[in-house]
């Protein structure tokens, strides 16, 4: 079946078939083992406070949780393109997202939410993009948690085209697409937030947490509602981590741009686990190939939550 992504335009092959392959979330045991031998007192991390040194003088340090200038940037703040930081999400080496409480979840939302408000103080920026990318398969460089905001001084295509067809899809039907029952599967949900399952998703067992309040941005929430999103954020990753031993994910934030008030969009964080999606036809077609279907990823998911 080809069906094309709402929000991304993208075509989605499902190619339901290969679900009699074996799908399993295990890693080999060889590359686990790597894993673990790996720098397990922090030897040498760079994001350990032991090791402060080795990072620039942090723009946001509470013992906790600490924001420095990515020392390799990809976005050069010299050339006035913008910032690229690095959040440090915990001082144990040792500690996973995935075990962090709901409380740390919430703080560090609020501080996400502090650093996105000053970055949008920048006259010349434009477009902030807070990620995660969690594990080497997800892109990550350091094993010590970590997170990373991009602020950019243009609103990047993707975002301008959600923006337009969110637009369309209001004016056409009357309705929030974020509210659309068409749209979404809805696996759990609390008074704020939805964790739901895109019935276009792009990537095997994708899931995202869409809000049911009118948000454009993460620094709209109250401290209550950044409780509740945390909350969402931590249900769905002990989710992948029932399923999966360590995986390795993505976690999207997606903020509207600057000065945009548009309701038709809405603030929304998507969830990918990292099951080899982009491969050799993705990058040279722009298409995509999900191998489980939203139906099959329900019920899985709810077996689990
Ligand atoms: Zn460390």
């Amino acid at each position: 079946m080809l069906i094309k992504n709402f929000l991304t335009g993208t075509p989605v092959y499902y190619a339901e078939e290969r679900l009699r392959r074996p799908i399993s979330f295990e890693k080999s045991s060889r590359k686990k083992n790597d894993e673990t031998s790996e720098s397990d007192d922090g030897e040498g991390c760079p994001f350990c406070p032991k090791n402060a040194y080795m990072t620039p003088t942090p723009i946001f340090d509470n013992g906790t949780i600490k924001i420095v200038p990515n020392l390799y940037p990809f976005i050069s703040e010299k050339e006035g393109l913008g910032f690229h930081d690095v959040v440090i999400d915990t001082p144990l080496h040792n500690e996973r997202f995935a075990e962090f409480s709901q409380e740390h979840i919430q703080m560090l939302l609020e501080v996400l939410a502090e650093r996105f408000l000053q970055l949008e103080g920048y006259e010349h920026i434009k477009y902030i993009q807070i990620f995660k990318n969690n594990g080497l398969g997800a892109g990550a460089s350091q094993a010590h948690s970590h997170w990373q905001i991009g602020a950019q001084n243009f609103v990047p295509p993707k975002i301008c085209y959600m923006l337009d067809v969110l637009k369309e899809y209001s004016e056409k039907t009357g309705e929030n697409y974020f509210d659309s029952k068409k749209a979404f599967i809805t696996l759990w949900e609390n008074s704020c937030f939805a964790l739901v399952i895109p019935t276009d998703s792009m990537f095997t067992y994708e899931t995202h947490i869409i809000t049911k309040k009118s948000r454009q941005r993460l620094s709209e929430f109250s401290r209550e509602e950044l409780g509740l999103l945390g909350e969402a954020l931590k249900k769905q990753i002990s989710v992948y981590e029932a399923y999966d031993d360590r995986p390795d994910y993505n976690i999207c934030v997606y903020n509207a741009p600057k000065g945009c008030s548009d309701s038709s969009f809405r603030f929304f964080i998507q969830l990918i686990p990292r099951k080899g999606n982009m491969a050799g036809f993705e990058f040279s077609s722009g298409c995509y190939i999900n191998s489980v279907s939203p139906e099959a990823c329900e019920k899985i998911m709810k077996g689990l939550l």
